[in-house]
């Protein structure tokens, strides 16, 4: 006899049950954010790192001061630093002669000078090897470090200054970074609740992920999406975040059930646009008017500097999760100009937790990183 199990019966979930562990979830995290006192932490390169990178030199003591001058003009022309111009070349009686590896293939310091430079063959006392920063200072906290080893040379930046300061952002600007990361978490409570999600503690945590893409020239959120890997392993959120504000370009290649008639409203469903504005009143929604190289090419066109940019050009991405190499690249490709992200991926992050992909200067596009939301 056979006995038919029905299909468990999914509780259709709604905006109105508080009693959802999810819904609790998201309403601390965005409790939290909106509450929290610290200022945002960028991401920056292992170069501003604590650590010293450091290169063995040779260093010549000098026997007579008088010849010091004249000693580092013939060093700077024979032996040039190259690399190493951060570093000062003298140190009272002390002359850097250069890096140890230079003298592979012979028998001491002393004959590559004569070698090299034979006029100072007779200038040194004694030589020594020594270690110095191999790297120029970044900021003034590494400057002090440095010259505790060797004297370097060191011109202040005052944006690098100001990004390690513990103190970047304003605190309007910062109340507005809190808000567009809050309406991540309440786009991403949205759908949880439109697709009927079964969820628990660990996927907040570790798994769902949205992204909310702003115009930060206009104030206003642009376009948003929701993570959707379970059903194409491409549509993490950046990417589909990407298309999304594809799709307020006449572009996008992945289709989305309700385009907006409104092409500058289209990166965001209408029903969840109609979700979202009463709870973000102050919050504007849209992209900027845009103008395809047709109409830049036409005669008509007289170029109007609130046309929209090419894709996310000098937009801001506030994700839940910290990006994977894939969307880190996408979000390259279109030009992103910050990210900004909630939590850390342990797994596959490329932003900070595996790589720093937004430090790899050899990438030609560069954003920047900013965390620390709770
Ligand atoms: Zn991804």
């Amino acid at each position: 006899m056979s006995v038919e199990i029905e299909p468990p019966v999914k509780k259709a979930k709604t905006f109105a049950n508080e009693d959802d562990y999810c819904n609790k979830i998201i309403d601390k995290c965005i409790e939290d954010i909106k509450n929290s006192q610290k200022n945002l932490e960028p991401v920056l390169s292992d170069d501003f790192q604590k650590s010293i990178p450091l290169i063995k030199v040779f260093v010549g003591i000098i026997k007579d001061p008088k010849d010091l001058s004249r000693t580092v003009l013939m060093l700077n022309e024979k032996i040039p630093l190259k690399e190493l111009q951060h570093l000062k070349r003298i140190r009272k009686k002390e002359v850097i002669l250069c890096p140890t590896n230079f003298i592979i293939g012979m028998s001491s310091i002393q004959q590559y000078i004569e070698c090299n430079v034979e006029e100072l063959k007779d200038t040194f006392q004694y030589f020594k090897e020594l270690d110095v920063p191999l790297s120029p200072p970044k900021v003034k906290q590494q400057f002090k470090e440095w010259n505790k080893i060797w004297s370097c040379n060191f011109h202040p930046n005052v944006y690098l200054e100001k990004l390690v300061s513990g103190n970047f952002f304003a605190p309007t600007e910062l109340n507005l970074h809190r808000t567009y990361m809050e309406i991540a978490f309440e786009v991403s409570r949205w759908y949880i609740l439109h697709l009927n999600l079964n969820t628990n503690e660990d996927d907040v945590f570790r798994n769902i992920n949205s992204a909310v893409i702003v115009d930060p020239t206009t104030q206003s959120v642009v376009a948003v999406s929701f993570d959707n890997r379970d059903a194409n392993p491409l549509q993490h959120s950046s990417m589909l975040a990407i298309d999304n504000v594809a799709k307020t370009q006449n572009g996008g290649v992945w289709s989305t059930e309700d385009i907006n008639p409104d092409r500058t409203l289209s990166g965001i469903s209408e029903e969840l646009l109609n979700y979202l504005k009463p709870r973000y009143p102050s919050v504007r929604f849209g992209a900027r008017k845009f103008i395809s190289k047709c109409d830049i090419s036409s005669d008509e066109y007289n170029g109007n500097p609130s046309d929209g940019p090419y894709l996310c050009t000098g937009y801001y991405a506030y994700l839940i999760r910290e990006p994977c190499v894939m969307c880190s690249m996408a979000l390259v490709h279109a030009r992103v100009k910050r990210i900004f992200f909630c939590f850390d991926n342990m797994f596959d992050g490329a932003l900070k937790s595996k790589s720093k992909l937004h430090t790899i200067s050899s990438l030609n596009h560069h954003f920047e990183v900013f965390t620390g939301f709770l």
